[in-house]
């Protein structure tokens, strides 16, 4: 049964078909991409993007897309018993041979069994047989993955590029081999570096609940190292994403400039799963920017790393693409900005784009608890940088913190509002007006960092301070948010949580769990219950861990020596700085090997001159105005007119069609629509004008055509002269044909009869508390029937609603209409 997109919120979530997707209806093997998050976050992750490029460049293997159905969709899922199924080719998930999930966040575990469940699948991999696919989980999740365990047959640590290649030729060659044997394709996949089986493990426990063993039940099986990818330079990188059709959390170029970082921040465990640093090079970078923003037509890039600003060649990086993009089309957003890096030059390159923000990580609000932490920045660096991005022209700017740190006294958390105030105050300094919003967030100890045996703040704690902020910053009149207490508490607990909690986990899906993730989804309560059920304590997992524990995770090896990391907790005890490898000598933190293995840093240069002379500035502007037909049928139907305007704006990019922009700070593509498209109706006659450079209609109509998705076509395309008048009050009335499946024929006749007979049929109509009046008969210029259809012309009016005045039917009995618009008349012009 298909599914009913018009009665969902955000149709798009569920259509596929996206530009730039990819689908092989014939495969050797097939692969679900799985995101256990809803779409708009899922097409924002980068590493999904790389592994779908990677995956459908081979040959005979399809990579697809899937999402956990926000919770409407997932009703009708469940009330019809359809199937959760991919998006490129509405595969069922049962039906595919791997389902890969990206482990990002703690809490998006209730997602995943949730999407099991709904694709049917059992749920244990001890319940399935070679018949079912195989599931695999990757991501930062995946270095301490054991209250999942059991749900999956493998986990892969660390880079993915490379592994999958080797997963998915392993799978294809073990399903055409003779014996399809799952335990013998478990072992072959845990002969590839970086996979962990973890049903080769068993975890004995003590009476008190630490894990007493991890014994290997696979000879030679006793530890898993991290995949490593010894250079990013020329790894696969997809600059030619899908370009999804609505809005999602990052809707933009996303070009990853470095991964790994060195500094050292002791909670952070990004700082530790991804080391070394390996740089792309600043051309490579470049290139794939101009690729991509060719691919996908977006106006903005985002430049990511785990600190842009200590990406080596920043300075000249930013120099050339405010130089190639100078006429301001394109922002160029650093979401990850490291307070010591913010030069006064580098604040003045960001400010000649859109100023999109400022976000600032001081972390903690004393200086002893930054050296606690190993942050490196002072505090005169912090208002220095404030300074100078306030003085530079921003009004706002966000500064993050964590509360719950090792060792916090009560004067470090008093700390956090003073220095807030502080940054808040240097905007006077700079001559003008400033706000400062302020984030906390609960600190949350995690495997592989030095403050993996740390406690966690309990619940009470975590309210009780959070209180005492919240006094202090409105005694100060600073904006203030916090990570909600409760979450923060259930995120600890998976975090450093062993397979018992898989029971739980389990047990909290049934109790209806999902997108715990998102606050308003999250229910305390429900937890309890499951932890109560299975006999178990949640608190018990964020208590502190003696350093001689054997930790749920110590088989699965990120690289990082156990030693340097009781070594760094020390050093964070007695206040010591650890300086950052890159700049100095290395602190033995175990990751390189110094030959295959090492921090890869581009060489600093000048400001490439590639850029300097861009000739389209210079460029004389033709100016032609181009009037397009075109159709949206199929899935297209449901997408929101502001979701057109956006397809719209990406297919010129990628068509090449020298679209001409409005002026001013937030430029525009300049075309129009005839009118606003209606969300569910197809149509073979929508209109729109748009300027263009030197192109012609026919050139425009062909390069449209071979960029845009299936369902939507330019029909035709003829030049008007530029002052024509706009298209929208040149609209007469418009042609539909409305399908009413299993309506009577020769009751349709004469009711079209009987409303044609009348001089009047005034609908009275509520539009934002007001009222308005349109006679429908007045307004009906044609109407008959033709079978179970009705063909109609209308001027002002919607076709549904003359449907309902015709036929007398109710709003849920037009549910099943099918609405066409077939032509427009216009007034001649
Ligand atoms: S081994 Fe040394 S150089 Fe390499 S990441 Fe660790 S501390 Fe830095």
């Amino acid at each position: 049964m298909p599914l009913d997109l018009l009665s969902v919120e955000k149709p798009a979530r569920y259509m596929g078909g996206e530009m730039g997707s990819v689908a092989k209806p014939k495969a050797d093997l097939r692969i679900a991409l799985a995101f256990p998050d809803v779409y708009e976050v899922g097409m924002s992750h980068l590493g999904l993007r790389i592994l779908y490029q990677i995956l459908n460049a081979l040959d005979g293997i399809a990579a697809e897309r899937v999402y956990t159905p926000w919770p409407d969709m997932a009703a009708q899922l469940a009330a019809e018993q359809i199937a959760l199924a991919t998006l490129e080719t509405s595969t069922p998930l049962a039906e595919t041979d791997i389902i890969g999930f990206t482990l990002q966040y703690e809490l998006s575990c209730t997602n995943i069994l949730t999407m099991l469940r709904q694709a049917a699948i059992p749920l244990r991999s001890a319940d399935r047989d070679q018949s079912w696919p195989l599931i695999i989980g990757g991501g930062p999740g995946a270095y301490n993955p054991e209250p999942l365990a059991p749900f999956f047959d493998a986990f892969l640590l660390g880079d993915g590029e490379e592994a999958v290649i080797e997963i998915a030729n392993l799978v294809r060659d073990w399903k055409t081999s003779d014996s399809r044997n799952k335990q013998e394709l478990l072992e072959k996949l845990s002969a590839v570096d970086g996979v962990y089986v973890p049903s080769f493990f068993k975890v004995e426990y003590h009476a008190d609940g630490r894990v007493a063993a991890v014994q290997p039940l696979k000879p030679g099986y006793t530890a898993v190292r991290r995949r490593f990818l010894p250079d990013i330079e020329s790894a696969a990188f997809p600059d030619s994403p899908i370009i999804p059709f609505m809005k999602t959390i990052h809707d933009r170029v996303a070009i990853e400039v470095a991964r790994g970082c060195t500094r050292g921040c002791r909670f952070c465990q990004a700082g530790y799963i991804y080391r070394p640093l390996r740089e792309r090079s600043p051309q490579r970078i470049s290139q794939l920017i101009e690729t991509s923003l060719k691919n996908t037509g977006y106006e903005e890039i985002s430049l990511l790393s785990l600190s842009t600003g200590d990406y080596s060649c920043i300075g000249p990086l930013l120099q050339e693409l405010m130089a190639r993009h100078a006429n301001g089309r394109v922002a160029i957003s650093l979401p990850s900005l490291r307070v010591g890096t913010l030069t006064a030059g580098l604040i003045d390159e960001i400010r000649k784009v859109r100023k999109t923000g400022f976000t600032l990580a001081p972390e903690a609000g004393s200086e002893r608890m930054r050296r606690v932490i190993n942050k490196g920045i002072t505090e005169q660096d912090l208002l220095e940088g404030a300074l100078n991005i306030y003085a530079a022209g921003w009004r706002s700017i966000k500064l993050y913190f964590m509360m719950g740190l090792p060792t916090e006294t009560r004067e470090d958390l008093q700390a956090i509002p003073e220095l807030a105030r502080q940054v808040k105050n240097q905007a006077r300094r700079s001559g003008g007006q400033g706000e400062v919003n302020v984030a906390v967030s609960t600190f949350v100890p995690k495997p592989h960092t030095p403050f993996q045996w740390q406690r966690q703040l309990s619940l009470d704690e975590t309210r009780e301070r959070q209180r005492f902020l919240k006094d202090e910053m409105r005694r100060r009149k600073l904006n203030f948010k916090y990570q909600d207490a409760e979450l923060s508490f259930m995120e600890g607990v998976f975090a450093r949580g062993d397979r018992r909690l898989a029971d739980v986990l389990q047990r909290v899906v049934e109790l209806g769990a999902c997108f715990d993730g998102w606050n308003e989804h999250f229910s305390l309560p429900r937890w309890l219950q499951a932890f109560s059920d299975c006999g178990i304590d949640p608190a018990w997992y964020l208590r502190e861990r003696s350093t001689d524990e054997l930790l749920p995770w110590d088989h699965l090896d990120a690289g990082i020596e156990k030693t340097f990391l009781l070594k760094e907790l020390e050093r964070a005890h007695a206040e010591a700085a650890t300086p950052d490898c890159r700049f100095g000598a290395c602190s033995n933190c175990g990751v390189c090997d110094f030959k295959r293995l090492a921090n890869r840093v581009v060489a600093q240069q000048e400001q490439s001159d590639a850029a300097q002379n861009d000739e389209k500035a210079t460029q004389e502007i033709i100016q032609r105005r181009l009037r397009l037909r075109f159709s949206k049928t199929d899935n297209i139907r449901y997408l929101s007119h502001l979701e057109l305007i956006n397809l719209f704006t990406r297919a010129v990019q990628r068509g090449g069609v020298p679209i001409l922009y409005s002026q001013g700070f937030h430029p525009h593509p300049r075309f129009s629509f005839a009118t606003a498209t209606s969300v569910g109706v197809e149509s073979q006659a929508e209109y729109m004008d748009m300027f263009v450079g030197a192109m012609g209609p026919d050139e425009a109509l062909a390069c449209l055509n071979q960029v845009l998705p299936d369902g939507i076509s330019i029909l035709e395309a003829t030049e008007v002269p530029l002052k024509a008048e706009s298209l929208s009050p040149l609209i007469e009335a418009t042609r539909y044909r409305i399908t009413l499946p299993g309506y009577d024929p020769e009751l349709l006749q004469k009711q079209c009869v009987q409303f044609m007979a009348q001089d009047s049929w005034v609908l009275v109509r509520q539009k934002k508390g007001q009222q308005q009046t349109i006679d429908l008969r007045q307004e009906t210029r044609e109407l008959s029937a033709n079978g179970s259809c009705l063909e109609l012309t209308i001027g002002r009016g919607k076709a549904i609603e003359l449907t309902a005045a015709v036929t007398g039917l109710l709003p849920d009995e037009l549910k099943t209409a099918q609405i066409q618009k077939t032509s427009v008349i216009f007034v001649a012009y």
